[in-house]
């Protein structure tokens, strides 16, 4: 959201630009802080419930869905305030970006009445967290290779399968399961089904909080479902569906990750600024050293440059023309860049920016698996190039 190239980046500006009227940095950075124990959160692998219903209080939740279904009511810009100020206190634990513009949007768009009316209002307190579970142990980049498998009894369904790596796997009340409920259909993609399945439900259980590299404090797990008796009603839009609904979803899924990835990246960028500038070496400060000054310099204008695309990329989805491709674009470029941004800002901070205890360690481990995750990069250029040299 940060356009111009003279414009220093930090939180504090955000104060000035007021985008948003029920979001600011003043009312996102309180909970955030480390008031807030991020280093505990880190440690146990997952951050507090009351965090969750905390910002549900601040209205940081479901800032997009619409008040008609019980939610803030505001834009996709908006809720891309709340991603950058995330990023912006380096605070990767809290899985609301998922929550309120990944799993959210898949209720509101295509669930029932009854649905929406369960769910949004409690989703936008914070009362209940959501999650969404694609990837399989066999199935990550080829979602048609998903094996967990619902079948009909009666009006209900029995479903059965594991999920792997689920983001807010371990707190979820709710979660949406990627589902084959058609084996005989023309294409596995035509068999697909989304599920709304409860914590508690009988059959339901979640394995390990699993130990990541980075994102500490996020709680990614292992979801499994045995013999789940679910109602006709846990089922999300169509019968046979889902990949269709996936395939709408998925470019703001990745929109979130290229702007919480350039968001990271300015960042780091304003982290590593203010360390060279006092750190000393051969009488001077480490920002007088002229290759630091270009590297800086190379860095600034990648990162303008980047933000001015996710900005373009932001503003043609609030107004619905975002495609594929382009989100795929950004996806992938972004996430990149953050690597790339992340690995040179370690370097300039020299071996404290291997401790733990400076936040460009942090931020460097976290940047890792935004090439993975979201579909990969590699995945991306696959999407890219087909609208390249495809026949349409
Ligand atoms: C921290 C974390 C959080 C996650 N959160 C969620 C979540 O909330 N919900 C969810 O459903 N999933 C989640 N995932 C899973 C993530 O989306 C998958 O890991 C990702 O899609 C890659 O799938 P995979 O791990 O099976 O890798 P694979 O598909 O096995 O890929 C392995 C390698 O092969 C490459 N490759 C595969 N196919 C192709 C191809 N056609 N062309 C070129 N290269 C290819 C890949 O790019 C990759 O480099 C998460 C993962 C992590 C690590």
């Amino acid at each position: 959201m940060i356009l111009s190239a003279d414009t220093a980046v930090s939180s504090s500006d955000w104060n000035k630009l007021d985008l948003c009227s029920c979001i600011t940095a003043e009312t996102y950075e309180p909970f955030c802080s480390h008031t807030f124990q991020i280093n505990k959160w880190e440690k146990d692998g997952q951050v507090s419930r009351e965090l969750w219903e905390k910002a549900g209080q601040q209205g940081l939740l479901g800032v997009a869905i619409a008040e008609k279904h019980g939610g803030i009511g505001a834009d996709i810009l908006s809720s891309a305030v709340v991603w950058e100020e995330q990023m912006y206190v380096n605070c990767t634990g809290p899985g609301f970006s998922l929550h309120s513009d990944i799993v959210m949007p898949y209720i509101a768009n295509y669930g029932t009445e009854e649905q929406i009316k369960r769910f949004i209002p409690q989703m936008v307190a914070g009362k209940c967290i959501g999650a969404i579970a694609m990837t399989e142990p066999g199935a990550g980049s080829d979602l048609q290779g998903v094996r967990t498998y619902a079948k009909k009894d009666g009006s209900d369904w029995i479903l059965n399968g594991s999920k792997t790596f689920i983001t807010n796997g371990w707190m979820c009340d709710v979660v949406i399961v990627v589902t084959v409920t058609n084996r005989e259909a023309r294409s596995p993609a035509h068999g697909i089904s989304l599920f709304l399945v409860e914590n508690g439900t009988k059959g339901f259980n979640k394995g390990r909080k699993l130990n990541k590299i980075g994102l500490k404090a996020q709680d990614t797990a292992e979801l499994f479902f045995e013999d789940v008796r679910l109602p006709a009603s846990a089922l999300l839009g169509k019968e046979n569906k889902g990949f269709y609904y996936l395939m709408a979803e998925l470019p703001q899924e990745r929109l979130v990750i290229a702007d919480l990835a350039l968001a990271s990246c300015e960042f780091m960028f304003e982290e590593t600024r203010d360390y060279v500038r006092q750190r000393k070496a051969f009488g001077k400060t480490v920002a007088h050293l002229q290759t630091v000054q270009h590297k800086l310099a190379e860095m600034k204008t990648n990162i303008c440059v980047g933000r001015a695309f996710l900005d373009n990329c932001l503003q043609l989805h609030s107004e619905k023309r975002l495609d594929s491709p382009t989100a795929s674009m950004a996806k992938y470029w972004a996430s990149d860049l953050q690597n790339s941004v992340a690995t040179q800002c370690v370097q300039l901070h020299g071996g404290s920016g291997y401790m733990w205890e400076y936040p460009i360690a942090k931020a460097f481990v976290d940047a890792r698996v935004q090439p993975i995750y979201g579909g990969t990069n590699e995945i991306m250029k696959e999407l890219i190039a087909r609208e390249i040299v495809g026949d349409n």
